[in-house]
C-alpha cells in the first residue's frame, strides 16, 4: 500500500522535529528501540482518526545529520529551496511551521515563496514535473494520487500547503499568527507542538485533504517487490542497468509500457519480480538533470517494497548515511540486502571481506543479520547477487512457526538464562506465538512487560533467529501482559 505522504518544512528551530514527534504520539512508543540506531526520526508512519500515512522532516532529509547546526544565509536559502521543492515534488501535503514567538522572517518569506511558486507549477498540468525530472516517469507515478484531488482542468491537483504557527505555548500568542496571514497560504493552524494544544485540530485538517491510500496492484504471480536504494553516486543504477542488461533476468516490461509506469518487471530463476520505482532511478538519457533520485523517493519505494537493497559504495566504505538508509528499511519491517558496490576500485589488501563483515557488524549492529553482497556493477561482478539473495529473503520473510514448536523452544532457552528482574519482581515469559508473518511478528506473554529490557529482548531474537531463520528480514518481538489477549 502506498500510504500519502505529509512533508513538515521550514526554518530551521521553528519545532519541526517538535511537531513531528507530536503527530507520531503514541505510535512512537510502540515501535521496539534499536540499539545503534542513533539519530533523529525523520520518517515514520502515522495514524490518525484511523488513517494512515508517512511523515517526513524533510529538513533532516536536506541538512543531514549536522541538522541542529544553523548555516549561512546563502546556504540556508538553497537547503530551503531543495527542500520546500522536496516537499511539493514528492508529498501529498505539505506542513509549513512557522514560529509565533519570532513571528515572519525573511527566511519564512522566502520559503513561502517557494511554496507559493512550486505550488502554481505543480498545477499547471503535470509540465513542471515533466521538465524538473528529465522523463515523464514522476508525473506519471503521481498520476493517480494526485488525480483524486480532481483539480480543475483535469491537471494534477495542487499540493495543499498548511500553515502552523508553533510554538503558541502563553496566552495571547495567537494573536501573533495574525501577521501569518499575509502569506497568502491560507490560515494559520496555531498550535504548540511541544504541549500538543492545537495538534488534534490540525490533524483533523491534515487527513480530511489527503487522498485515498492507492492500493498496489494486485498481483498473486509475483514472488515479491524489491527497492534498490542509497545514496547519489553509489551506483543505483549502474547496478539496475547491469542487473536489467544480464542474461539471466528477462525483462518483461519497461518502465513506461504498463500499467505500473515506474517499475520494472523482471524474471529472476522462473520467479516473476519487481523492481519498485525504477524509472526514478534509470535517469534516461544519462542527462544529470536538477532532479536526482532524492533519498525521500527512495524511502517511499521501500514502503512498497518487501526487501530493500542497499547500495554502498565501498570505497568511501559505510557512511552515517548508508546506516540511516538501513536504518529505515530495519525500522519499516523490511528485509535488508547490503550490496558493496565499486569494488573493483578497491585495492587487494581492502577487499579482506572477513573485516568488512566485522565493520558492518559493528557499524550496522542493528542488522547483524544483513546478508552483504560485494559486486562491482561496472564490470558486472557478482551483480545479480544481491537480487538472488533478496528472493530468499521474500521467502524467510513468509516462514510460519507453528505455536507448538515455537513453545517448545521457548521453555529450553528460558532454562539458558535468568529472566530479568527488578526491585524484586522477577519477568515470567508465559507462552510466545507468531502473529503475522511478512514483517514475522512474535508476541509474547508475560506477566509484566515492563520487565522486558533491550538486552533480554536481544537474546530472545537471536535465540529466534538461530532456530528458526529469518535470515536477512527485521522480525518484531511484541510483549504483551497476561490476560490482554485479543
Ligand atoms: P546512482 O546515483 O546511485 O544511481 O549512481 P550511478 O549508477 O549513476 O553511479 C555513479 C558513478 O559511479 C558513475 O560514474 C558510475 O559509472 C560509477 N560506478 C557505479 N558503479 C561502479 C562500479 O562498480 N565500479 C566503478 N568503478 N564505478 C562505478
Amino acid at each position: 500500500m502506498a500510504l500519502p505522504l505529509v512533508a513538515i518544512v521550514g526554518r530551521p528551530n521553528v519545532g519541526k522535529s517538535a511537531l513531528f514527534n507530536r503527530i507520531l504520539g503514541e505510535r512512537r512508543a510502540i515501535v521496539d528501540p534499536m540499539a545503534g540506531l542513533t539519530r533523529d526520526r525523520l520518517y515514520a508512519e502515522s495514524e490518525w482518526r484511523g488513517r494512515r500515512f508517512t511523515i517526513v522532516d524533510t529538513a533532516g532529509l536536506v541538512l543531514g545529520k549536522d541538522r541542529d547546526e544553523v548555516p549561512a544565509q546563502r546556504e540556508l536559502r538553497r537547503r530551503m529551496e531543495e527542500q520546500s521543492r522536496l516537499a511539493i515534488n514528492e508529498a501529498d501535503l505539505v506542513l509549513f511551521v512557522l514560529d509565533v514567538r519570532e513571528g515572519l522572517t525573511a527566511i519564512d518569506r522566502d520559503i513561502a515563496e517557494l511554496l507559493r511558486r512550486a505550488r502554481t507549477q505543480a498545477g499547471a498540468a503535470g509540465a513542471a514535473d515533466r521538465t524538473e525530472s528529465g522523463g515523464p516517469a514522476r508525473t506519471q507515478g503521481r498520476a493517480p494520487a494526485r488525480g483524486q484531488g480532481g483539480g480543475p482542468g483535469g491537471g494534477p491537483a495542487r499540493t495543499p500547503v498548511l500553515v502552523v504557527a508553533n510554538k503558541a505555548d502563553g496566552r495571547g500568542r495567537e494573536l501573533l499568527a495574525h501577521e501569518f496571514y499575509e502569506l497568502g497560504l491560507g490560515d494559520p493552524w496555531v498550535i504548540s507542538a511541544l504541549h500538543g494544544t492545537g495538534s488534534g485540530d490540525l490533524l483533523d485538517a491534515v487527513v480530511e485533504r489527503l487522498p485515498p491510500p492507492r492500493p498496489e496492484v494486485a498481483d498473486d504471480q509475483l514472488a515479491g517487490r524489491i527497492a534498490i536504494l542509497g545514496r547519489p553516486n553509489v551506483g543505483k543504477s549502474s547496478l539496475l542497468n547491469a542487473v536489467i542488461g544480464d542474461e539471466r533476468s528477462l525483462v518483461t516490461a519497461e518502465p513506461g509500457t504498463t500499467r505500473d509506469p515506474v517499475d520494472t518487471r523482471i524474471v529472476l530463476g522462473g520467479k516473476p519480480l519487481l523492481l519498485v520505482d525504477t524509472a526514478g532511478i534509470r535517469r534516461p538519457g544519462l542527462t544529470r538533470g536538477v532532479e536526482q533520485y532524492s533519498l525521500l523517493r527512495g524511502l517511499r519505494a521501500m514502503e512498497r517494497a518487501d526487501v530493500g537493497i542497499v547500495v554502498i559504495d565501498a570505497r568511501e566504505g559505510i557512511s552515517a548515511q548508508d546506516v540511516h538508509i538501513a536504518g529505515y528499511v530495519v525500522e519499516a519491517g523490511r528485509g535488508l540486502v547490503l550490496a558493496l558496490n565499486k569494488w573493483d576500485l578497491l585495492a587487494v589488501e581492502e577487499k579482506e571481506e572477513k573485516v568488512w563483515r566485522r565493520r558492518i557488524k559493528e557499524q550496522l549492529s542493528f542488522a547483524p543479520w544483513a546478508p552483504v553482497s560485494y559486486i562491482s556493477a561496472k564490470t558486472g561482478q557478482r551483480v545479480m547477487q544481491p537480487l538472488e539473495v533478496a528472493l530468499k529473503v521474500i521467502e524467510e520473510r513468509h516462514r510460519r512457526v507453528a505455536t507448538p514448536e515455537l513453545n517448545r523452544w521457548l521453555r529450553t532457552i528460558l532454562g539458558q538464562r535468568d529472566t530479568p528482574s527488578r526491585k524484586g519482581r522477577r519477568l515470567r515469559v508465559l507462552y510466545a506465538t507468531q502473529a503475522e508473518s511478512a514483517t514475522p511478528t512474535f508476541v509474547f506473554f508475560v506477566n509484566e512487560p515492563e520487565l522486558v529490557h533491550f538486552s533480554y529482548r536481544r537474546f530472545l531474537e537471536t535465540q529466534l533467529r538461530q532456530a528458526f531463520g529469518f535470515g536477512g528480514t527485521s522480525v518484531r518481538l511484541v510483549f504483551r501482559r497476561r490476560g490482554e489477549e485479543p
